[in-house]
């Protein structure tokens, strides 16, 4: 496939989400900007314009389109924004948030080094200003500290780790996947200096938080 196939395909993709999805055209114009051909193995290259998950390698994999594009929603998040990602496998859900938030505002960690390395020099050569470093994202930017916003691309059991919660402004939002009794719910929680607001957004399937 040539570039103009892989942008045909977006373009697709992208009428498809919009007309399913109740979700910002903000949040659309992400989608349609970035090239997630470039994220993935060269095996699923010509995949990358489904709407479904893909193999990453180390057992990990990039969510849809349409769950990256319904979790960016719940950030609600605009220009400058300051966000924090656990999580970034092949960099294409922080280019998607970047696209958004603009240079210097996605700080994201990778626990498999690998991956880390992989997607930081990857969203460089694409031109996204994106932080990732390799570590475990429960206590990773701690110095980059408050965020506006927050997201898991990783499931956490139970509840979203206190250590993340403490690491976002009061207003600000925090996307995850949360494992409840055998399954996996998005929750939108956002943050008050009492406590946080807690939403559902339905069930869901992600790897889980390590
Ligand atoms: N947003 C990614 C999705 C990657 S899948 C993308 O666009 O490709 C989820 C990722 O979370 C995996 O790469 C996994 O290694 C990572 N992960 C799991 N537990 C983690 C933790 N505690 N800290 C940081 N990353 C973690």
């Amino acid at each position: 496939m040539t570039d103009t196939d892989h942008a045909a395909a977006r373009r697709d993709l992208v009428a498809a989400l919009r007309r399913r999805l109740d979700v910002s055209e903000r949040t659309l114009s992400a989608i349609e900007a970035v090239p997630r051909h470039e994220f993935v193995p060269e095996a699923h290259v010509d995949s990358a314009y489904d709407d479904r998950p893909l193999p990453i390698g180390h057992e990990q994999t990039v969510s849809a389109p349409h769950m990256v594009a319904v979790m960016t929603d719940l950030l609600d998040v605009e220009r400058g924004d300051r966000v924090l990602e656990v999580g970034t496998g092949c960099g294409y859900h922080a280019a998607v948030v970047a696209e958004i938030v603009g240079p210097g505002s996605v700080f994201s960690a990778e626990r498999v080094p690998e991956l880390a390395a992989d997607a930081r020099e990857r969203l460089a050569r694409l031109g996204y200003d994106v932080t990732v470093t390799a570590g475990d994202g429960r206590d990773a930017f701690v110095d980059s500290a408050p965020f506006d916003a927050a997201y898991l691309t990783c499931a956490a059991p139970e509840s979203v780790p206190e250590a993340i919660l403490d690491r976002v402004q009061p207003g600000g939002r925090v996307v995850a996947p949360v494992s409840a009794g055998g399954e996996q719910r998005l929750v939108r929680l956002t943050v008050r200096a009492d406590g946080v607001d807690r939403e559902d957004h339905g069930g869901v399937r992600f790897v889980p938080l390590r």
